[in-house]
C-alpha cells in the first residue's frame, strides 16, 4: 500500500502549529502521548454495543475489561469520598453534548421545564439554546450573572426556581471565570423538588485536581468532557446516583448512540489514571495560578477583566475599556496573525452579536500543560497588549510572532 502522504502531511502541519504557536483556547489542552496511543490502538476495530457483560456482539471479553477499568477509575477519581456503590459511571458519551442530551433523555419528558445558565452569559448551547435540541425539546428558563459583580447570584436562581418549578436545574458553563458552588444549588433543587445536573465540562480537571468543589455526590447527575482541563481524549462521561444509573445507561445506548468508541474509552481510562497522580493536583493548581497571573497582566495592559478576575482556568476580557471600537472578532483575527490562538466571546450584557462580540475568552490549561508558568503569563499579557495596540502594523505583528516562536520553542508540548 502506498503511503497517504497527502493526509499525513496535513497532520504534521497541525502538530507543528500546536508546537509553535500559543494555544489559549480555554476548552483545549494537550493530551499525553499515552492518551493518543490508546486512541490510535486496535480497540478502534471492535463493535461492542451494550455494556460490560451485556453486549450485542461476541468477542468482547477484553473490551469489557477496558470499559470496566475506565468506569472503576472515574468513580475512584471523583467519588472516593462517597460510600462504595453509591455512584454509577457511564463512559460511553462521544462528546459533552451527547452526555447532556442523555441526561435530559433519562430524566425529562419533552416540554418539561429546566433551569439553566444563559448562553450569552456563559452557559452552553446544550443548556437550552433555541438552536440546540435542548431548547427545542424542553422548556428552558435561564438565569444569568448579576449586573453588579458579574457573578452567579444563588438567591436570584432560587427565586426563578420558585417561580418556574423546574423538573431539573442545570449548573455549569463554558465562559464563567468563577467557582460554581454546588451546595446552594442542591438546596434550591431540594426546595422545589427538582433534580440537579452539574455540567462540569470545563472544570473536570480542576475538580479532579482538588482545585474546585466536587459536585459528585451533591448533584444527582454530573456530566463532563474528558478533553478540556481533564487533558484526556475528545469525549465525555456521566456520573450519577446509583438509582439513576439504569436510566442513564439506557439513554446513552440505545437512546442516543450506537457502538461505543472503545479506543477512546481506553484513552479516557489513561486520562483518569493520569489525573489521579499527585502531579495532576499540582497541575490543576498551576492552571488556576497561571490564569490569575495572566488576568493580572492583562489588567495592567488596560483591559477590564469580567468579574474582576478569575478562580478557574479562564478569564473573560472586556475589550471596550482598552479601545471602545475594538471588537472580539477583530482582536481574535489580529492575535491569530501573531500566532496567538484564542477566541472571541460575548461578555455579560454584550451590545454586540455573538459573531462580533466585545470580549475575548482566554484559558491557561494548554500552556500550563506545556510547562509555562507565571513569568510566561506576564510575557503573554504584554504580547497581547502590543498586538491590540497596533492592529494593522505588520512589522509589529511579525515581531510579536517571532517572540511567540521563541517562547513556544522553550515549551513544546510534543517535542
Ligand atoms: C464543551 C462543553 C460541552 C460540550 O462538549 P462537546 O464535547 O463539545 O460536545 C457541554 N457543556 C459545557 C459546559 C461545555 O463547556
Amino acid at each position: 500500500m502506498t503511503h497517504d502522504r497527502e493526509l499525513f502531511e496535513i497532520i504534521a502541519r497541525e502538530e507543528e502549529r500546536q508546537n509553535t504557536t500559543l494555544q489559549l483556547i480555554a476548552s483545549e489542552n494537550f493530551a499525553s502521548r499515552k492518551v493518543m496511543a490508546a486512541t490510535g490502538s486496535v480497540l478502534t476495530n471492535k463493535y461492542s454495543e451494550g455494556y460490560p457483560g451485556k453486549r450485542y456482539y461476541g468477542g468482547n471479553r477484553i473490551i469489557d475489561e477496558v470499559e470496566d477499568l475506565a468506569r472503576r477509575r472515574v468513580v475512584a477519581l471523583f467519588g472516593s469520598h462517597l460510600p462504595a456503590g453509591s455512584i454509577h459511571a457511564n463512559v460511553q458519551p462521544h462528546a459533552g453534548a451527547n452526555a447532556n442530551l442523555a441526561a435530559y433523555l433519562a430524566v425529562l419528558e419533552p416540554g418539561d421545564t429546566v433551569l439553566g445558565m444563559r448562553l450569552d452569559q456563559g452557559g452552553h448551547l446544550t443548556h437550552g439554546s433555541p438552536v440546540n435540541i435542548s431548547g427545542r425539546f424542553y422548556n428552558f428558563v435561564s438565569y444569568g450573572v448579576t449586573d453588579s459583580d458579574e457573578r452567579l447570584d444563588y438567591d436570584q436562581i432560587a427565586d426563578l426556581a420558585r417561580d418556574h418549578r423546574p423538573k431539573l436545574i442545570v449548573a455549569g458553563a463554558t465562559a464563567y471565570p468563577r467557582i460554581i458552588d454546588p451546595e446552594p444549588l442542591r438546596r434550591i433543587a431540594d426546595e422545589v423538588g427538582a433534580l440537579f445536573l452539574f455540567d462540569a465540562a470545563h472544570i473536570a480537571g480542576l475538580i479532579a485536581g482538588g482545585a474546585h468543589p466536587n459536585p459528585v455526590g451533591v448533584a444527582d447527575i454530573v456530566t463532563f468532557t474528558t478533553h478540556k482541563t481533564l487533558r484526556g481524549p475528545r469525549g465525555a462521561a456521566i456520573l450519577c446516583r446509583e438509582d439513576l444509573g439504569a436510566a442513564i445507561d439506557k439513554a446513552v445506548f440505545p437512546g442516543l448512540q450506537g457502538g461505543p468508541l472503545e479506543h477512546v474509552i481506553a484513552a479516557k481510562a489513561v486520562a483518569f489514571y493520569e489525573a489521579a497522580q499527585p502531579e495532576f493536583a499540582e497541575y490543576a493548581q498551576r492552571v488556576v495560578r497561571n490564569a490569575q497571573a495572566l488576568a493580572a497582566g492583562l489588567a495592567g495592559e488596560g483591559f477590564r477583566i469580567v468579574s474582576g478576575g478569575t478562580d478557574n482556568h479562564l478569564m473573560l476580557v472586556d475589550l471596550r475599556s482598552f479601545d471602545p471600537e475594538l471588537t472580539g472578532k477583530v482582536a481574535q483575527e489580529a492575535l491569530d496573525r501573531s500566532a496567538i490562538t484564542l477566541n472571541k466571546n460575548t461578555i455579560p450584557n454584550d451590545p454586540r452579536s455573538p459573531f462580533v462580540t466585545s470580549g475575548l475568552r482566554i484559558g491557561t490549561p494548554a500552556v500550563t500543560t506545556a510547562g509555562m508558568g507565571q513569568t510566561e503569563m506576564a510575557s503573554i499579557a504584554r504580547l497581547i497588549g502590543r498586538v491590540l495596540r497596533r492592529i494593522g502594523d505588520e512589522p509589529e505583528s511579525a515581531a510579536v510572532r517571532d517572540e511567540v516562536a521563541v517562547l513556544c520553542s522553550k515549551f513544546t508540548p510534543y517535542p
